[in-house]
């Protein structure tokens, strides 16, 4: 198959465009580069060996869309660009919102008119909000309480809605848990600039010497050692999962989660990336951090069971593979040649 891939240049697009060239389709790129950097692609010919069309065009933009779409026939769209910073979409909803929603209306809408069936969306397990855990697919949605949330909700309801009145689109609505990890060449990866919002991108650069020590936002939570809880996954379990996604999709709307299935607390992992790095990872435990959710994780078995895809690699992996990207590729990034910038994700 032949797919676009819309903010292909950023951390979870930029793994699924391997994976999918690994599968034997072909990606055509479209990102404005708002929180990535052109180099990815040269990083993605390096791993793959293959030239990726790119358009660094903003997927707001029906006209720049319609061109991408004129210009290449396609089998189907996977939908990454958007934006993620929790905290920065309380402070600018407008800005969120018409990103992430105008972005997924139009595309839809460049879909429907030049006759492409296949649209994945890129979800988040934030549309559960806070729910009986494991998350499961048929649950009934909580309130988010933030836009970026929000947004993601709307588009599932927003693409749903037009799944059902053109039957032969066709919508995979992936909901991901923690992305972490890195590509194993250590060339791509998440590599913010910044302080990082995020777990694992912090230990690695407290792994680095970049930052004194972790901070972990409480410890009196109801969980088996106090420290948050949640469903790790390597970003390129992810990336294989949307290959899988798009392979196995039937017509109308298909939602699932993409996790492990297991939970894994703050003090877990660093202990788990101390082990698997042979590094200290000084911390400290301070106040709750306001909004977070004691507890998450998947429940991973709709997806292993339609779409025989199952995530693979393990903690170790993911500590392993963050790791080698920060301390290699990773230093690069932040001398500001490659890497997304600094959000927070969700
Ligand atoms: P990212 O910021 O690394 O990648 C997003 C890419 O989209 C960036 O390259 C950015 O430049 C591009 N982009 C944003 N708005 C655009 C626009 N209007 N036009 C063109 N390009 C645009 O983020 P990511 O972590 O790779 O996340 C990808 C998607 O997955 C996002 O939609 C995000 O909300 C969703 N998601 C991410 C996580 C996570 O933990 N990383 C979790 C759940 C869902
Ligand atoms: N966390 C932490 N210190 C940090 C960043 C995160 O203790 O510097 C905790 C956070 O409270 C949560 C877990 O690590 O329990 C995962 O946080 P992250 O922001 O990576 O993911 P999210 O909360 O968005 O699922």
């Amino acid at each position: 198959m032949r797919i676009l891939v819309t903010g292909g240049a950023g951390y979870i697009g930029s793994h699924t465009c391997v994976a999918l060239i690994d599968a034997g389709h072909s990606v055509i790129v479209a990102d404005n580069l708002c929180n990535s950097r052109v180099e990815v692609l040269d990083r993605m010919k390096e791993i793959t060996g293959k030239d990726i069309p790119f358009y660094h065009i903003d997927v707001t933009d029906y006209v720049a869309v319609e061109r991408v779409f004129v210009e290449h026939e396609m089998d189907g769209v996977i939908h990454f660009a958007g934006l993620k910073a929790v905290g920065e979409s309380v402070e600018k909803p407008l800005f969120y919102y018409y990103n992430n929603l105008v972005s997924t209306m139009i595309l839809a809408k460049a879909c429907l008119h030049y006759g492409v069936n296949r649209f994945v969306f890129s979800s988040s397990a934030t549309v559960y909000g806070d729910n009986e855990v494991p998350f499961v697919e048929t649950m009934k949605l909580k309130p988010r309480m933030n836009p970026y949330g929000e947004s993601k909700a709307m588009s599932e309801q927003i693409l749903s809605d037009i799944a059902r009145a053109n039957p032969s689109f066709s919508v995979s609505l992936l909901r991901y848990f923690n992305p972490v990890g890195a590509h194993e060449s250590g060339l791509i990866g998440e590599a913010p600039n910044g302080i990082p919002n995020n777990l694992m991108p912090y230990v690695t650069q407290v792994a680095a010497g970049k930052r004194e020590k972790l901070r972990i936002f409480g410890d009196d939570y109801p969980t088996i050692d106090g420290t948050g809880v949640r469903d790790y996954i390597h970003v390129m379990d992810l990336a294989e999962g949307h290959v899988a996604a798009l392979e196995n999709l039937l017509e109308g709307v298909h939602i699932y989660n993409l996790g492990t299935g297991r939970g894994t607390s703050v003090l877990e992992l660093v202990k788990a990336f101390e082990e698997a790095n042979g590094v200290e990872i000084p911390f400290e435990v301070v106040e709750r951090r306001a909004g977070d959710i004691a507890e998450f994780y998947a429940d991973a078995s709709k997806a292993e069971q339609e779409l025989g895809w199952k995530a693979k690699r393990d903690l170790v992996a993911m500590c392993r593979d963050a790791w080698r990207f920060e301390s290699s590729a990773g230093t690069l990034a932040l001398s500001g040649t490659l890497g997304t910038v600094n959000v927070s994700h969700s």
